[in-house]
């Protein structure tokens, strides 16, 4: 059988895969079984932060590898613990809890919004508000959190307690004032909802509101972190400060890694025995994710900034664009004819890009060369034309 007669045959059926098999790659450059190269301006949704094969990070994972690979978190490490050091150095945070997906980053998030409320409030407060058109993962309580019904027909009953809101500060405001508010939950960017941005005023007026109410705002910063919307976190663009933010993808760079960050107020809210994790904290996975955030330096972010204002150049007033949304290297764009003809015509011409709704999203490498970054939207450019 092929590989993707033996995928189908074996895997489960959900996920809908372009016909190609991957099979190698270098950095932004990835080949499938048949030797065809191709521009990669998706890196495993947001995963592979340097690239493919990046050597400085496969370095650092390697020599975790024949080091220690994992014990437990029974017992202290030292990749784990300097990764949380730095990860607090470079935001502010106090504490971090390690897991191994977004979905479980967030629902770390959300124990500590609920834990919190309970301790000072009681437990009937422990409603948390979720955005429109969010996505928070794949768990029964993530998807309860996501706010698109499409994720939720199937598998009920949901965990109780989250509620959907619009992007409106009134409807918020109102809502919050009732008392039983433990917690809002936002993307920077809703990025599977759609590459949608989130106002400015709206985005301040959640922390606004979150003071006022003693409301713990929790940042999912899965797909925007990182460096991936040319900040270092996507809450960074917005001049505020959440209580809790959550991320995954490109920290671990193409290996598990969750980790959820904690603010002054809320680090000492969940005590020994309230959660954990197996692999959470894994030496490898740390090791590689050390490699990457210390290379998130303020001038690779601001290169990021410069290549986004470069696509977004090219392509904002380019034939067949009817809009472009998101930040850094997050871009979403609405093209005027059908999007699978789009992807398709760009994978025809070796560049790989994904959707998200009705839009083309681009997430490409944080390193990506000036020369595949041009060469990529330029085909990029023709698909939407042609
Ligand atoms: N949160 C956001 C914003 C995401 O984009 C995703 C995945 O796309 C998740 C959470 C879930 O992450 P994971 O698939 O690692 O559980």
């Amino acid at each position: 059988m092929t590989i993707q007669e033996l995928d189908k045959t074996y895997i489960a059926n959900t996920y809908a895969r372009f016909p190609v098999v991957l099979s190698t790659g270098r950095g932004s450059h990835i080949w499938d079984e048949d030797g065809k190269e191709y521009i990669d301006l998706a890196t495993g949704i947001a995963v592979n932060t340097f690239g493919i094969a990046d050597e400085e990070w496969a370095g650092a994972v390697t020599k975790q590898l024949y080091t220690l690979q994992h014990t437990s978190n029974l017992y202290y490490t030292s990749p784990c613990a300097r990764l949380a050091e730095l990860l607090c150095q470079k935001t502010g945070m106090k504490k971090v809890f390690f897991s191994n997906s977004g979905a479980e980053a967030n629902e770390c998030a959300i124990k500590v919004a609920r834990k919190y409320a309970g301790d000072k409030y009681g437990p009937d407060r422990h409603v948390i508000l979720t955005l429109d058109h969010s996505f928070h993962g794949r768990t029964l309580t993530t998807l309860a959190a996501t706010g698109q019904d499409v994720f939720h027909e199937l598998f009920q009953p949901l965990t109780p307690g989250f509620i959907t809101v619009p992007i409106d500060l009134n409807a918020i405001r109102e809502l919050t004032r009732q008392g039983n508010v433990a917690g809002i939950l936002f993307e920077p960017v809703l990025g599977e909802g759609g590459v949608l941005d989130l106002p400015r005023d709206f985005v301040q007026g959640l922390r606004a509101i979150c003071d006022e109410e003693d409301i713990i705002l929790m940042c999912d910063e899965v797909q925007t972190g990182n460096g991936r919307t040319g900040r270092l976190y996507g809450y960074m663009n917005f001049d505020i400060i959440p209580d809790v933010v959550s991320t995954a993808k490109g920290l671990g760079g193409g290996l598990p890694l969750g980790a959820t960050m904690l603010s002054e107020k809320v680090q000492n809210v969940l005590g020994a025995g309230d959660h954990g994790s197996t692999f959470g904290g894994n030496p490898v996975c740390c090791a590689g994710a050390y490699s990457i955030l210390s290379r998130l330096t303020d001038e690779l972010l601001e290169q990021v900034r410069e290549k986004s204002q470069y696509i977004i150049s090219e392509l904002k007033d380019a034939p067949g664009v009817k809009s472009i949304s998101g930040l850094g290297f997050i871009l979403g764009i609405e093209p005027e004819k059908p999007l699978n003809e789009v992807v398709s015509a760009c994978m025809g011409q070796g560049v790989l890009v994904i959707t998200a709704k009705t839009k083309v999203r681009l997430l490409p490498a944080l390193n990506i060369p000036w020369e595949d970054l041009k060469q990529a939207v330029g085909v990029l450019k023709a698909a939407l034309a042609g």
